[in-house]
């Protein structure tokens, strides 16, 4: 197999087993980019029948591409970033995809490794807001899981760069 084959099949599934985040969220992503998380459409593939909608918006079934790519919700999340770096972005249709032109938009981050952390960043945060509103009942408004996203990547670069400790404002300067 030539190398850039090899470096095809083997996307992104290195990438994301070197992103700094804790294990269990490289296992979370690893499983969404393989799609095989359980949101609606994978409990019915498996037999469950459900009234798929989408918890975040109640407009559209809800699907592990719409709910972590295109849900009007999740995209005020990527918008954060995207805005900061005033990167133009068209959302591709699928998450392994994803990963890979935020790693091609990453190029001109000032630090890549932070950069990668993002992607987690912003699905962490919308799984456990979807498992909320899901489990519990609960629902947070847009602004409290923009926090909570933000809150997660200073916490996970704190932890991969102790050195020491970064305010929020130097993550966000510092991607
Ligand atoms: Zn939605």
């Amino acid at each position: 197999m030539n190398q850039s084959i090899q470096q095809i099949t083997n996307w992104p599934w290195k990438h994301i087993w070197r992103s700094k985040v804790p294990h269990k969220v490289s296992c979370f992503v690893w499983l969404l980019a393989k799609e095989a998380v359980l949101t609606q459409d994978n409990l019915m593939k498996r037999g469950t029948i459900l009234c798929s909608r989408c918890f975040l918006c109640g407009e559209t079934a809800e699907t592990v591409n719409h709910l972590f790519l295109h849900c009007k919700f999740t995209q005020q999340l990527w918008r954060i970033f995207l805005n900061l770096k005033g990167i133009a972005w068209t959302m591709p249709s699928k998450v392994s995809e994803a990963l890979k032109s935020w790693e091609e938009a990453g190029l001109q981050a000032k630090n890549r490794n932070r950069w990668r952390i993002v992607p987690a960043s912003i699905w962490w945060a919308i799984w456990k807001e979807r498992n909320s509103r899901c489990f519990e009942s609960i629902e947070n408004g847009v602004q409290k899981v923009k926090l909570n996203c933000i809150l997660l990547l200073c916490f996970w670069c704190n932890q991969a760069y102790s050195d020491d400790t970064i305010s929020i404002i130097d993550v966000l300067d510092s991607i």
